[in-house]
């Protein structure tokens, strides 16, 4: 009898329709998958991707040389020294941070009291040498003006809820 079934089975082409049925299913529904890297998925307001140092709009630096973020960073991470600028105002000379070291907590975007460390939505930094993952405040401050926009509209959208 079991014989039967497979010959009749065979001859009637029954798994070839009932897999092509299946794949017509899914043919027409929505798909689950993505052309990345030219499209991309959505992102949270709070996601913690690549970090940048935030300028006002006039250009000046946010940063007030602080070191909460500094003081914070539990990987120890960050390297800040800084001094008096010949207005008074306290700016850093040095800000580095060590991304091989980052564990990407956002303590230091949370511990910042003028919104200067942030981390961005950039996920796509992906480098060939360690010494690329040593960030140092050129670096940082031109992730931030290339991220700007994105960065105030992130910071607008978290702010009801910090
Ligand atoms: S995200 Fe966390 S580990 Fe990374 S630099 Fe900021 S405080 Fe340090
Ligand atoms: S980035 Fe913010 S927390 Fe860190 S030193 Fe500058 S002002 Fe202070």
């Amino acid at each position: 009898m079991a014989f039967l079934d497979r010959t009749a089975r065979s001859f009637l082409l029954g798994e070839l329709i009932s897999g092509m049925s299946l794949t017509l299913k899914y043919f027409f529904r929505q798909k689950a998958t993505i052309n990345y890297p030219y499209e991309k998925g959505p992102i949270s307001p709070r996601f913690k991707g690549e970090h940048a140092l935030r300028r006002y709009p006039n250009g000046e630096e946010r940063c007030i040389a602080c070191k909460l973020c500094e003081a914070v960073c539990p990987a120890l991470a960050i390297t800040i020294e800084a001094e008096p600028r010949d207005d008074g105002s306290r700016r850093t000379t040095r800000y580095d941070i060590d991304m091989t070291k980052c564990i990407y907590c956002g303590l230091c975007e949370e511990s910042c009291p003028v919104d200067a460390i942030v981390e961005g939505p950039n996920f796509e930094f992906a480098v060939e040498t360690r010494e690329e993952l040593l960030y140092n405040k050129e670096r940082l401050l031109s992730n931030g003006d290339r991220w700007e926009s994105e960065l105030s509209k992130r910071l607008e959208l978290d702010a009801p809820y910090r």
